[in-house]
């Protein structure tokens, strides 16, 4: 059976490479039948982020990334916190002591820091010199009685160990020569990364590991420990770099690739996992850079393949990004279950932004008319959080007293509102629409010896509080007739 984990450190955000991680798990998983588990790695205390186990969760099913293992959902395999497993890493921990394949260190962070320094002085790569490999048996005991802080290392019986990658092919690295001997137990009784992800790995019954490339440099040492176990490993794939537009490393700091963030902006889903995979590859089709469409979840899973990962670093583009989520968004449109939850969507949006300078209430948050505002809008906005953005905002809000200053501060300006507004008042709603009202405020301009671009400004400001923006009968058309005529009133009175 194909199982496949996720195993993230709860030190902050799932963020965009974390998302990549994850989501390629999950389509391998899906593609194969198989299970896609979520395992928290919380070996390093001084690092944890109080909730972030919650957020992660959280933000995996917002993007329909579900585990089928998890801390929150439980399994067969668990627990899924590391820090809930710590009697299990003791007992193999003694495993690995007995077979004579593990040590205890005592060197001090002075022993280890003077012998990183003089390395460095020598321009040698730094590593452990394997000194307490040779402690006696008594020795160990008499300092251990005697209370020594101490780890618990890991002898390194061959010097290299290759394996085979799904995506880089033939990989060979040189542990012993590069590192020494590795830490397996921390002085804090905490097990190692390296140690905790093996003994997991095998007790969850991984059968692949895909994770990123950075990690690449530690299978080798991983392989060793399975020798030493005498468990057969997992099969590993390691995902390429994902790098900015630019080439720049995609940084874990940078605010905006937190998916919580994208969440936050209006981005949809759907719109971020295409997004992803465009940059990170490895489907049967072409997924094309010219997209006319959004994949679903089916399709993408249906269409993976991991040998068509390629092994050089990819490049987002961030472009792509809006380019995805108004197609997204149409698609949405198109159909009638998804368009209601947008109307609800809108709906507590514009109510959480405006709160109470909402006026005309009803009439602006109902039903029909977001679902009129979103059509209109399709070809403006490619995300819902542009519907109150400040050149939308008119929209909802009827502008401020303060705003329409300087057109309602002259009598003449405010004679011709009025007439405009007994002119559209007149109207039936259905003959409220652009073309008509166009034809309309044209007669209107020749009939008052109006100059009709100054007519315009002034309707605009009136209407809207804009110097720019939609054409003013579009604008009217949008608001309806009892929107536009509210405004008007609000602007003369
Ligand atoms: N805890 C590691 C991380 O934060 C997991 C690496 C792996 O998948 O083995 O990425």
């Amino acid at each position: 059976e194909v199982r496949v984990r996720f195993a993230p450190s709860p030190t902050g955000h799932l963020h965009l490479g974390g998302l990549r991680t994850a989501f390629y798990n999950y389509l391998f998983a899906k593609s194969h039948g198989g299970k896609f588990i979520l395992r928290i790695e919380d070996t390093d205390q001084s690092r944890i982020v109080p909730d972030a186990v919650d957020k992660f969760e959280n933000d995996l099913e917002w993007v329909g990334i579900v585990p089928d293992e998890s801390p929150s959902v439980g399994g067969p395999y668990g627990p899924y916190k590391q820090s809930e497993r710590l009697s299990l890493y003791r007992n193999q921990v003694k495993s690995i002591l007995e077979k004579g394949e593990g040590y205890y260190c005592f060197c001090t962070d002075r022993r280890l820091d003077l012998l990183r320094r003089e390395a460095l002085r020598a321009r040698q790569v730094p590593r452990y010199d394997n000194r307490c490999r040779h402690l006696s048996e008594e020795e160990v005991k008499e300092r251990l009685d005697r209370g020594d802080n101490y780890c618990i290392r890991f002898k390194l019986m061959s010097d290299e160990e290759a394996f085979e990658d799904l995506v880089y092919g033939r990989i060979s690295y040189n542990v012993a020569l590069n590192e020494g001997d590795p830490v397996i137990i921390k002085s804090d009784g905490y097990p190692t990364y390296h140690f905790a992800n093996v003994v997991d790995d095998h007790f969850m019954k991984i059968s692949h590991v895909l994770r990123g490339v950075e990690w690449q440099i530690s299978t080798s040492k991983h392989i060793l420990l399975y020798r030493a176990f005498g468990w057969k490993p997992p099969v590993y794939a390691h995902l390429p770099l994902i790098l900015n537009a630019d080439g720049s490393k995609l940084s874990k700091r940078q605010g905006d690739i937190k998916v919580e963030n994208y969440r936050k902006e209006g981005i949809f889903p759907q719109a971020l996992l295409n997004f992803v995979v465009d940059a990170g590859g490895g489907f049967t089709k072409d997924m094309g850079r010219t997209k006319s469409r959004i994949y679903t979840m089916q399709e993408l899973i249906q269409q993976f393949d991991i040998s068509h990962v390629k092994p050089s670093s990819c490049r987002l583009t961030p472009q792509r990004l809006p380019d995805f989520n108004s197609l997204e968004l149409r698609q949405k449109l198109a159909d009638k279950k998804e368009l209601a939850l947008l109307v609800q969507e809108v709906k507590q949006l514009v109510s959480r932004t405006y709160k109470d300078r909402l006026e005309n209430h009803n009439l602006l948050l109902q039903d029909d008319h977001i679902m009129s505002v979103l059509r209109w809008s399709q070809d403006r906005i490619t995300k819902l959080t542009d519907l109150v953005n400040s050149n939308l905002a008119f929209l909802w809000v009827t502008p401020s007293v303060h705003t329409l200053e300087d057109i309602t501060s002259h009598s003449s300006n405010l004679g011709v509102l009025e007439d405009i507004r007994l002119c559209l008042s007149k109207l039936l709603e259905a003959e409220f629409r652009r073309e008509h009202l166009k034809t309309l405020l044209n007669a209107f301009s020749t009939e008052k010896q109006l100059p009709f671009s100054k007519l315009m400004k002034l309707l605009r400001s009136a209407i809207s509080g804009l110097k720019e923006g939609p054409g003013v009968a579009e604008m009217m058309e949008i608001l309806g007739q009892t929107g536009t005529l509210a405004r008007l009133d609000h602007a003369v009175t």
